[in-house]
């Protein structure tokens, strides 16, 4: 596959664009495979991608019901941090935030991040103390993120009211490395990486079932037929609990629709992330110049890929009591996306009851951010059969041994 460049786009500009290759392939499907990964969202092809370049497993399948990058990956608010309070988890989030610096190079394609900084206010002591602690947890795990004051966040975040009548702002845990990068742009430029080194992507082929003999998996099912495989790999979010159901075991993880929404286009106004955990609620300044904001998720379990009006209010009311500014901005549109939630708000990496399927899930709200370190340690376990030590602490067996990762206040509004 030809590398894009400077040179490449001349070249193409001369001869009206008419030499560029499909960006990855669309084969069908062959009738056995090494590892079949279901999904492809950020996390499967990212997996699928590692899997090929750090061990040369590329006799891969990725099967995906719908479009690859159609699911929370191509749902989701783009924010990248990896400020969190429990050394696993920081593990894990910083290797990603680190592998997004130069992954437009190691991909060759552009996914435009930018460390832009991220900003989450304290607005209540109880979160003051909370992101106190979290910055001298970060700072033991050698992990760039400090305490601002309130003045030193009206200098970062001018358009802010730091002195509101209900929450005024007390304080802020300022990652000046975290930012945001193109959503679909990781998607696509993982499957790009992936088609590039032997990776079969097959789109529009929904699996149905989960083939086993004597407790191990033999291959699956699948609106394009039977494909057999030796390990099977489940990265689905949101669908997690009915893939596993297939497989015959149950997963700690309940489903919901989490909802964001974007403003008209404005001129630049803001050259951050800032979330505002205690009034629930978060905004960045997309290129186009929409306002991308996000809200909750729904209070109960469902399977709606939706946005509904009560929480696009709950969200603009929470926001303009920090942002002024915004109460007269009209929407523009809103959605929602499955995000797969654990007890502890930290994923599952690891094995499960089924000899040769592992599961990938649980990223809940926050797993943009961890595609590539996602990716990393999907593709040890996977080459491997066990995991290693990025892995280890998310294993399925941590909710029966009380091992929890704890991560809800880390966490918050989760992003
Ligand atoms: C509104 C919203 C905002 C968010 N904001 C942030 C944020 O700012 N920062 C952050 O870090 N994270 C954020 N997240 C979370 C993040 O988007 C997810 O954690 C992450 O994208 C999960 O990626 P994935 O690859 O695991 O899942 P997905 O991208 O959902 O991919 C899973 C794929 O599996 C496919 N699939 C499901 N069932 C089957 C089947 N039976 N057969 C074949 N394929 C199947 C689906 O079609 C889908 O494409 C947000 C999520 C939402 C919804």
């Amino acid at each position: 596959m030809k590398r894009y460049s400077a040179f490449a786009i001349a070249r193409e500009a001369l001869r009206h664009h008419t030499g560029w290759e499909r960006a990855w392939r669309s084969p069908e499907p062959k009738d056995e495979y090494d590892v079949v990964i279901v999904g492809a969202g950020g996390h499967g092809l990212a997996t699928a991608y590692y899997l090929a370049k750090n061990h040369g497993i590329t006799n891969v399948a990725v099967l995906e019901k719908g479009w690859l990058g159609g699911g929370n990956t191509g749902r989701n608010t783009t924010i990248i941090r990896s400020n969190y309070l429990q050394d696993e988890s920081a593990a894990i989030f910083e290797l990603s935030r680190s592998l997004y610096e130069d992954l437009s190079q190691d991909l060759n394609y552009n996914i435009m991040f930018s460390p832009r900084g991220v900003m989450m206010l304290a607005q209540t002591e109880h979160e003051l103390r909370a992101w106190k602690r979290t910055a001298h947890a970060n700072r033991l795990a050698g992990i760039e993120s400090k305490m601002v004051t309130p003045e030193q966040v009206k200098e970062i975040i001018p358009i802010i009211e730091t002195a509101g009548p209900r929450y005024p702002v007390l304080g802020g845990l300022w990652q000046a490395r975290g930012g945001t990068a193109r959503h679909d742009a990781v998607a696509w430029g993982y499957a790009r990486g992936a088609s590039q080194r032997g990776v079969d992507i097959i789109q529009k082929c929904e699996v149905t079932g989960v083939d086993r003999e004597g407790g191990r998996v033999t291959g699956v099912q699948t609106s394009k037929g039977a494909i057999k495989c030796k390990k099977l790999a489940i990265v689905v979010a949101g669908n997690s609990g009915v893939l596993a159901e297939m497989a015959g075991f149950r997963l700690p993880i309940e489903s919901m629709a989490l909802q964001a929404l974007v403003s008209e286009p404005i001129k630049p106004v803001l050259d951050c992330v800032v979330m505002a955990n205690t009034v629930h609620g978060y905004l960045s300044q997309s290129d186009k110049g929409e306002l991308v904001i996000g809200g909750g998720s729904d209070a109960f379990n469902n399977y709606t890929q939706r946005g509904s009006f009560h929480h696009i209010e709950e969200t603009v009311r929470a926001l303009i009591e920090t942002f002024p500014i915004i109460s007269r901005l009209k929407q523009l549109r809103q959605w929602g996306g499955i995000v797969d939630m654990t007890g502890d708000r930290s994923p599952i990496i690891g094995k499960t009851p089924v000899e040769g399927v592992f599961i990938n899930a649980g990223w809940g709200t926050g797993g943009f951010k961890a595609i590539p370190g996602s990716g990393w340690a999907m593709a040890e376990l996977l080459a491997d059969g066990a995991p290693r030590d990025l892995a280890a602490p998310f294993s399925l067996d941590r909710f029966a041994e009380g091992r929890m990762i704890d991560e809800s206040v880390a966490a918050a509004v989760a992003h």
